[in-house]
């Protein structure tokens, strides 16, 4: 390697579109500051990322995204249910299976990454096995947690102080120590990932271990939140974002563009500015009929039009929660839609989420008010900023249910017509999300805060490379 020779950064990330779209999406942004980038990820994931990554490399030509394929050991092929390599597209109770099959590609990572000897390695927190991995060959890691700097810190205040501990139910409230805001939580909004300090000891070494934490965030949507969590000593770290910003117009993120695409874009355009809520639970979630069936009549009951994608998964297969007469009203997609592309069209005026980091943060992006809606892991954490934080968000019911509940059409409807409303408080919140949407773009445009902290980021890992004698 000489000293101008491009960067060659590595991206592991864990097989999941919640992980591999943002990572895709880093290795555009730092691409475009002249790194070369390889996604490495299994086969079976190919299909969801070539056409990104094609469009991508005709886009901005030099240097190129690269993949990398590391199939699964025949030994394993029995924990991956119906040949599914990606947990998007399985059910929640296979996902242990499947974390033992990965588990499985720690030897065969650890040979490409002796054979390619790339500059740094960008991989999943929950993957802390690459962190000795690349530290045998000198490799620097860098950690991505798919989480924003709020989540970061309630986490690391719940692994330090362990509050959950000392209270009596689940629904007892307690408080997040050490933050800059009073942050109250209860046993049932906490992920179950806090019940395993053992696990989070590793990740938490292997994150010692490395050269740092990339972040998708940027500074202006939580300041204070990225203040602290890099004060020492904490990790040295990088806010990147938000970095569905890389290219808001490709229809083809986690999967291909599916052929009803301009149907929906032309129904869309045949509705007013603001007008329609676009409703999604992210690719991971299972709803119960039921509660599609309350979904549907609440969007119904709301007036609002409506885009609502529903996954193939839970009780999507029997017929009857989808009302009659429903699509007239609105537009039901059942499997994949392009999330940036509708979030940032102007007839969406508001979006219903279950607060997945990405969601969040690309809802944030696009300058539309929330519905949140937390199912599952670190959702109820995400909540707590747009609701109580930022204060762009609208919660669809109070407490932690999250799976166990079914949220009635009377709740639905009534947390839709609140953000797509008039009235000072709605506008008040629709006034701040067009706010931080102008701050996301402003921080990755040239000289903006994210772009800068690329730029320190990428000259310290060239540095280290120089250091190496690379
Ligand atoms: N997504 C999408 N279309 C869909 C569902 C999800 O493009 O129909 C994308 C969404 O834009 C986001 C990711 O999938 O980038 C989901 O990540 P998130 O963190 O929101 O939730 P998860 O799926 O991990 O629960």
């Amino acid at each position: 390697t000489k000293a101008g020779d491009p960067l060659k950064i590595f991206f592991f990330p864990l097989m999941s579109p919640g992980h591999m779209i943002p990572m895709l999406d880093i290795a555009k942004l730092f691409c475009r500051r002249g790194v070369s980038a390889t996604i490495v990820t299994t086969p079976g994931n190919e299909p969801l990322l070539r056409t990104s990554i094609d469009r991508a490399n005709s886009t901005y030509h030099h240097p190129l995204i690269h993949l990398l394929l590391l199939p699964f050991p025949p030994s394993v092929h029995h924990l991956l249910p119906s040949g599914s390599e990606n947990l998007g597209s399985m059910s929640a109770s296979d996902h242990v299976d499947f974390f033992i099959a990965i588990d499985a590609l720690r030897g065969p990572l650890a040979e490409l990454l002796g054979a390619h000897r790339p500059d740094c390695l960008v991989s999943d927190s929950i993957f802390p096995w690459t962190a000795d991995a690349a530290f045998a060959l000198g490799i620097p890691r860098l950690v991505f947690h798919g989480h924003g700097a709020f989540p970061l810190c309630v986490h690391r205040s719940l692994q330090l102080h362990n509050p959950h501990a000392g209270v009596s139910s689940d629904s007892e409230p307690f408080a997040v120590e050490g933050l800059p805001d009073h942050i109250q939580m209860t046993r049932s909004e906490i992920s179950p990932i806090f019940c395993q300090p053992d696990f989070l000891r590793i990740i938490a070494e292997a994150e010692e271990k490395s050269f740092g934490v990339v972040v998708n965030t940027f500074y202006k949507l939580e300041p204070a939140y990225a203040e602290l969590y890099r004060k020492p000593p904490g990790p040295r770290a990088w806010f990147v974002g938000p970095v569905s910003l890389s290219d808001k117009d490709d229809a083809d993120r986690g999967g291909r563009l599916h052929p009803d695409h301009h149907r929906w874009l032309s129904w869309l355009n045949s509705k007013a500015e603001n007008s329609v809520v676009y409703v999604c639970f992210g690719s991971l979630c299972e709803l119960s009929g039921k509660q599609l069936r309350e979904i549907a009549l609440g969007l119904a009951a709301s007036g609002q039009p409506f885009f609502w994608v529903v996954r193939e998964k839970g009780d999507v297969a029997g017929e009857d929660w989808l009302p009659e007469g429903l699509e007239e009203r609105g537009m039901v997609v059942i499997g994949w839609a392009p999330q940036v592309v509708v979030l940032n069209h102007p007839a969406v005026g508001g979006f219903v989420t279950h607060c997945g980091w990405n969601s969040t943060l690309e809802g944030v992006a696009a300058g539309v008010p929330m519905v949140t809606w937390p199912l599952w892991y670190e959702q109820f954490v995400n909540e707590k900023l747009l609701t109580e934080v930022v204060g762009i968000g609208v919660r669809v019911r109070r407490g932690g249910g999250g799976r166990s509940w079914v949220v009635t059409r009377e709740e639905v409807a009534a947390a839709v017509a609140a953000v797509m409303g008039g009235g000072e408080e709605a506008e008040g919140r629709r006034r701040r999300a067009m706010e931080y949407a102008v701050a996301a773009r402003a921080a990755v445009e040239e000289g903006g805060s994210s772009y800068q902290d690329i730029g320190r980021l990428l000259a310290e890992l060239a540095a280290a490379r120089a250091a190496r004698g690379g």
